[in-house]
Parts: structure tokens; sequence; C-alpha cells
């Protein structure tokens, strides 16, 4: 073990996630989770070389604080706080304020509080985590790791929307784009796999978890990305319905439905759940699928088509396209969704490798293409690497 460790913290209103990371190697020491944060059932499990112990929470007691001490307890209980550097915060929005990993002092933290407005959900959650870590480790540098700070990087071209500038004054309404430390990682490993310089290097990055997002890398830089305002953009997922027509919102409206409940149906009943009217597991779907489920080949057959289409889109950007780069829990598992995708991408040329294919799942990396078709990888995401290794930086 180096002496370069990072407590990475990802707090959300009622959980709160922690990994104490060696920046140099990846290696997580200490990780845990804690969740119904604010319940009588708030709960916090954790692992130390690969031993889990479970605690339950004080009822009514700050619970993000609670957390906080057992996990300074199990830094001194095992004779790490001389080892531990920096603090690494996730972060959602960072707003056209954040193009970078940021050193939080009182007045980022007010910026961060400030962008509650385009993130209500989750910037006050990250808030409260980062004030509790600040309790905890007075001395320690802590930093912030923006989703949207990679697609700062983007042209206006790519993130306007064809609205009123009014409302892009007024309010800030625009293109931000989310999941941008993973499309940042698999696109830096994926430079390494191909042997070029980050700089030189021109991928679509494919993030296919319960959330999904791709990525127009060219140069190394974010041009362009699926998810827009908030992460309900862009392709179909889990429970989200992506890109619809706006006027939806409106017919719905005029049905009597309630803007919460217009949200609701299309952030939590949509995406493969929607279609398929069975779940959003990508694995189960693919079993529905095998046995004749129609809804389940329905939703699984319009989640590859649309994922083709913006690859397809992202050719228009990127001018030279050295990969298409697959991760998240379903670009980095689903054999059959990536074959159905390249399938869509034939015109293209593209064509999965069976055995290939098949090698690549479970963490392992790879070309997924046959020797005649364009490139086409999977690369396992790791966001808490990069918020380790980026809060170890300012460190
Ligand atoms: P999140 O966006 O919540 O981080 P993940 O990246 O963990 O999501 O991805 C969750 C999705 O990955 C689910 O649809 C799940 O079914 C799928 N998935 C995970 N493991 C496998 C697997 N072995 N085969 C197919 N799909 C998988």
């Amino acid at each position: 073990m180096s002496d370069a460790l990072v407590l990475v913290i990802n707090s959300g209103s009622s959980s709160l996630k922690f990994a104490l990371m060696d920046a140099q190697t990846g290696d997580a020491v200490i990780s845990g989770a804690g969740e119904c944060f604010g319940r009588d059932d708030a709960r916090m499990s954790w692992k130390v070389d690969g031993e889990k112990t479970e605690k339950t929470l004080s009822a009514g007691s700050n619970h993000h604080q609670e957390a906080m001490d057992i996990i300074v307890g199990l830094i001194e209980s095992n004779q790490l706080s001389d080892k531990l550097q920096a603090v690494g915060h996730r972060v959602v929005h960072g707003g056209e304020t954040f193009s970078q990993a940021t050193l939080i002092d009182d007045a980022v933290l007010a910026q961060i509080d400030a962008l509650k407005a385009l993130a209500p959900l989750h910037n006050p959650a990250h808030v409260v985590g980062i004030k509790a870590a600040r309790k905890a480790f007075p001395s320690l540098p802590q930093v912030a790791v923006f989703d949207t700070a990679f697609h700062q990087t983007m042209p206006e071209k790519a993130y306007h929307y064809a609205i009123s500038r009014q409302l892009y004054n007024d309010y800030g309404i625009r293109r931000y784009g989310f999941h941008g430390t993973s499309h940042y990682y698999v696109s830096r490993e994926a430079a390494k796999w191909l042997n070029q310089a980050p700089e030189q290097t021109n991928v679509i990055t494919v993030h296919l978890g319960n959330g999904a997002s791709l990525c127009a890398v060219k140069d190394g830089q974010s041009v362009d990305t699926s998810m827009g305002f908030t992460p309900l953009a862009g392709l179909m997922m889990g429970t989200r319905c992506g890109d619809i027509d706006p006027s939806i919102l409106e017919f719905l409206s005029k049905k009597g439905l309630s803007t919460d409940e217009i949200h609701h149906e299309l952030l939590d009943k949509a995406g493969l759940l929607g279609v398929s009217e069975l779940t959003n597991d990508c694995r189960g779907l693919v079993e529905a699928a095998e046995q004749g489920h129609k809804g389940a080949q329905l939703a699984l057959e319009m989640f590859a088509y649309r994922v083709a289409k913006y690859i397809a889109s992202y050719m228009v950007p990127l001018s030279r396209l050295d990969a298409i780069v697959f991760t998240g829990g379903i670009g980095e598992n689903s054999l059959p969704v990536r074959e159905m995708i390249l399938k869509e991408l034939a015109i293209f040329g593209y064509q999965a490798d069976a055995d290939a294919n098949a090698a690549a799942r479970f963490g392992a990396a790879g070309q997924i293409t046959t020797q005649a078709s364009p490139l086409a990888l999977v690369i396992p995401t790791n966001e808490e690497l990069v918020i380790a290794q980026q809060a170890m930086a300012m460190a």
C-alpha cells in the first residue's frame, strides 16, 4: 500500500457511499455505504480486508455526521490516519461555474449550494456530506469532482437548445451533460489501449447503466453528450424516457396529470421498465426476451436502436473515429445488447466477434469487434479512482 490514501465520498440525500482508496493502485482499502438516512431504519455497512460489518444508526440523529464519525473511527482503528492525504467528493452539478476538480473552501461550498437550482435532489445532499467531512477532517484538503465538468468543453452549437436566448440567460437552460467522470476515465483508458496521446484520441464513449449516456470525445475533450439540462435526456434508460417530443408534457397536463405526476411518469416509470412492463434490469430482460416475452424484446430493440442512432450522429463532430467504447453495468457485461447495437451499425461495417465479445465482461477490458470491423472496445469504468486521483493532485 502506498502513502497516498484518499477518502472518496458520494453523499446522497438518504445515502452515503465511501471508499478509502489508494490513489496509485486504485485499490479500496475500506469501502462501505449507508442507506435509509433520515429514517428509523438507517444503517451502514462496510468492508475491511473483505470482512463485512453492519451497524444500525441511531434513530433521530444526523445520519450523515454519524456515518462520518464511523468512517473516522475505521480509519483510526486501522492506523491509516497518517496515510490519508485528501477527501474527494462526487458532486453531480457544477453548472458553468466548475470545469475541473476544485479545492473546497467556504466560497466554493456556497457555489455548490447555489447550484441546487439546477440539481435540487443532488447538490443539497452533497453539501451535507461535505460539511460533515470538513468537520471530521478539518486539516485535510477537500476536493469536489463534478459530473458535469468534463462536458464544459462542448462548443456552443452542441450545448445550446433551440429556444429563446432569454431562457438561457435567465435560468441557465442548456445542455450540461452528466457521467462526465466516467466518460473522461474510459476515454483516457481507450487512449492508453490505442497507444495514443489522449489529446489525439477521438472516441465515442457509451456509458450504459441504469442511467445511460454517450459522449463524443474529440482530441480528448467532450464535444457533445446525450444527457442534457438534466440526466433525463438522451438515451432510453432503466426507468427514464430519454428524448421525447416536449409537447407530450403539455398533452398530459391537459389530460389532468400534475407536473409531479408527469415527471414521475418520465423519470421512474418509463424506459426499459415502461416499455417491457416487466423490469428495468437488463439481465432480466434478456432472459425474458429469450423466452419470447414481447415487451422485453421490444424494450431491448428500442434500447439498442437508440444507442446506435446516437453513435451514428456523433460521427459528425468527430471526423475520425478511433473506437466506440462501452462501459457501465450493461456496457461492461451484456453481450447480447452490445451485439444488437453493433448490428444496428452494420452500415458502417461494425461486426461483433462472438468469442471476443464473450471474453470482455465481469471487469475484463478488450476489443469486441472482428479484425475486419471498425474498432469497438469494452473498458470498465472507475469513477472513484478518478475522484481519488484528482483529489490527490490538489493535496
Ligand atoms: P447505475 O447507473 O445504477 O450505476 P450500473 O452501471 O450498475 O447502474 O448498471 C446497472 C445495469 O447493468 C442493470 O440494468 C443490470 O441489469 C446491468 N447488468 C449488471 N450486470 C450485468 C450482467 N452480468 N449482464 C447483463 N447486464 C448486467
